[in-house]
């Protein structure tokens, strides 16, 4: 292979995203990168456990050539020789969140030539990552309009800071992939809210769920209370939900020490009155996740609101690897539709 992609880590958001993007594409057409200043844009640059539990794990599936393959390393270089499902387990050994492992390999995991079986320990809920709930109820189906089977347990939650959970992911993948098509949310079918709750004393749960009766105007059957055990450490999620034919959405808040728990519900609340207001399907974390399984697969549109910085960069990267397969055009509401050529297209 004589292309070898070379990507500055510190461009537009400069962070973890660009590196996860990067491993994923690479793996899917067998072309090499190099990133330099890897995640610079962030105050502790470098891998952290969770990037390097992903180049570790990409490392594996691809049979590759990795060089910076070390805590803290600003600089890698990978060159994948295969893309090989399988069962691979891994543990990032702190919080770093498991959804955004597997998002490092997935995408290509969905359309390789067998299937792959992944049990990732971790962070399955904290903070500035998919929690599980997302990447379970908002990312996976999305993966399955694409063609892909994928289903996944989630054995054990782990939060910040103590981590330990688990999450065992399988994939079977399509040989007919399907473009998306989703600009409409379609009627609404479904609201749920949960508040996750792990060794935390007192009533935290029935106050975030009292404030999302109130400011959702959700009944009380939408209203659960999921105690979990079996934890390496306290923790506290409040995630809503909310279905409509065509996709569902997650909004989440994470409990911490100093932050009350009406104040946690109030966050939570926002994100998902403010994606009600709007009539865009897609929200702007799942826009940004969306992007590189549809270049690997057959492509598509859907339509979000304004393009995060997050989106932004992810499409720079994308372009980088496939060429010039990404087109965004601006609706008269602020939002765009996103057009994404496949590969498999
Ligand atoms: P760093 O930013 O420190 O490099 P990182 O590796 O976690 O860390 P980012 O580049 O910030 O990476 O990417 C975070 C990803 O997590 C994005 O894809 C974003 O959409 C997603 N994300 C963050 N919070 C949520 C949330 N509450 N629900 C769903 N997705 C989320």
């Amino acid at each position: 292979m004589d292309r070898n992609v070379i990507i500055d880590g510190s461009q537009g958001e400069g962070g973890g995203q660009i590196l996860r993007s990067a491993l994923a594409l690479s793996l899917a057409t067998g072309t090499p990168f190099r990133m330099e200043k890897i995640r610079a844009g962030r105050r502790k640059s470098g891998l952290l456990r969770q990037h390097l539990t992903c180049v570790r794990l990409a490392a594996r599936v691809g049979d590759a050539f990795a060089e910076g393959m070390d805590l803290g390393s600003k600089t890698l270089a990978f060159a994948p020789q295969a893309c090989r499902p399988g069962t691979y387990e891994v543990q990032v050994g702190t919080a770093g969140s498991t959804s955004l492992v597997a998002q490092s390999v997935l995408p290509a995991l969905l359309f390789a030539d067998g299937p792959t079986e992944l049990v990732i320990e971790g962070g399955t809920h904290a903070r500035s990552a998919p929690p599980y709930d997302f990447l379970e109820q908002a990312w996976a189906p999305v993966m399955r309009t694409l063609g892909a089977s994928i289903s996944m347990a989630i054995e054990r939650h782990g939060f910040f800071p103590a981590g330990g959970g688990r999450v065992r992911i399988r994939v079977e993948p399509t040989s007919s992939p399907r473009a998306l098509e989703l600009r409409e949310r379609g009627e609404r079918v479904g609201t749920h809210a949960k508040a996750i709750v792990a060794r935390i004393p007192g009533d935290v749960a029935e106050r975030e769920l009292a404030v999302v009766a109130k400011q959702m105007g959700w009944p009380s059957s939408s209203l659960h209370v999921d105690a979990v055990r079996d934890t390496a450490g306290p923790g506290n999620a409040l995630v809503l939900r909310i279905e409509h034919e065509h996709v569902t959405e997650v909004f989440t808040a994470f409990g911490s020490v100093g932050l009350p728990a009406e104040r946690v519900a109030k966050l939570a609340c926002a994100d998902a009155r403010s994606w009600l207001k709007g009539t865009a399907p897609v929200g702007t974390m799942l826009a940004d996740q969306l992007m590189v399984p549809l270049a690997l697969g057959a492509g598509g549109t859907y339509r979000t609101t304004a393009l995060s910085r997050h989106s932004r960069t992810n499409l720079e990267v994308l372009m980088m690897f496939l060429g010039d397969i990404c087109q965004v055009h601006p609706l008269e509401d602020g939002g765009v539709d996103v057009h994404i050529r496949g590969l498999l297209g």
